[in-house]
């Protein structure tokens, strides 16, 4: 079985519900929230690795890319929203959202949980890990890790940031396809261009998860928006409206 102790962080927090949303009723493993853990027991690793595997694919395209029609050639496109620090169709692309190496990928982590030498702590969690999966500390992981001096600018610093476990790894990543994160995106030309998001906060996993249960059935309808989940989006002659839907 394994354990995931919540962090007190908003994206981390979110991201370990937002695993168990993902995990829950999954054929080949049983998941069980707690106030402030989230437990994993696999049953079959093989149906785990596919279900899970697939699921990360379905998500991937209902939660981070919005479908649209283009408006020369009228063939449905995909498109990906804004907000989200991930890169696709490049070398960069992260492998839990590559197709070939989703599984593999998924298995490695698993393996490393597994491994008896665990001699790194992680930097994200501060736990003892063996094998890391993937190294650098990325904003496709933790997003607030920028290399802005302003903003901590942990990413140029000299010291060693690449530490990173295998489950902080996978639950930073996957927070992208979390249907409870609130987005607004100006999309402006140039330097106009930002994405603001909200996320809740609360220091039991229960209670976060009750909260985030009911509110993303009101984000639902807007879910294949480029601009915001929360707004419902008119376009005019001077650009986009919004009209403030719930909250
Ligand atoms: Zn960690």
């Amino acid at each position: 079985m394994v354990t995931i102790n919540v962090q007190p962080d908003v994206w981390m927090e979110n991201g370990t519900e937002n695993l168990y949303r993902l995990l829950n009723g999954l054929e080949g493993c049983s998941v069980g929230i707690e106030n402030n853990s989230l437990n994993i027991e696999i049953s079959d690793q093989e149906k785990f690795l596919r279900n899970f595997a697939n699921r990360i694919k379905q998500k991937q395209y209902e939660i981070i890319f919005v479908k649209l029609l283009d408006k020369k050639t009228h063939q449905p496109i995909k498109r990906l929203k804004p907000y989200v620090l991930q890169q696709f169709y490049l070398k960069q692309e992260d492998p839990l959202f590559k197709e070939e190496k989703r599984i593999k990928t998924i298995k490695a982590i698993l393996d490393s949980i597994k491994t008896g030498n665990k001699d790194r702590y992680c930097v994200i969690c501060g736990n003892k890990f063996g094998k890391p999966v993937r190294k650098n500390l990325t904003q496709g992981v933790y997003p607030f890790v920028t290399k802005i001096k302003s903003l901590s600018g942990v990413r140029i610093l000299k010291e060693n940031y690449d530490n990173l476990c295998p489950l902080c790894y996978l639950i930073g990543t996957l927070e992208w396809l979390d249907e409870g994160i609130i987005y607004r995106c100006f999309l402006g030309s140039g330097e106009r261009t930002y994405s603001v998001i909200f996320l809740p906060f609360e220091f039991d996993l229960k209670k976060l998860h009750e909260s985030k249960r009911e509110y993303i059935e009101i984000l639902k309808p807007n879910r294949n928006s480029q601009i915001s989940n929360l707004l419902k989006i008119k376009e005019n002659n001077i650009g986009y409206e919004g009209e403030l839907q719930q909250f």
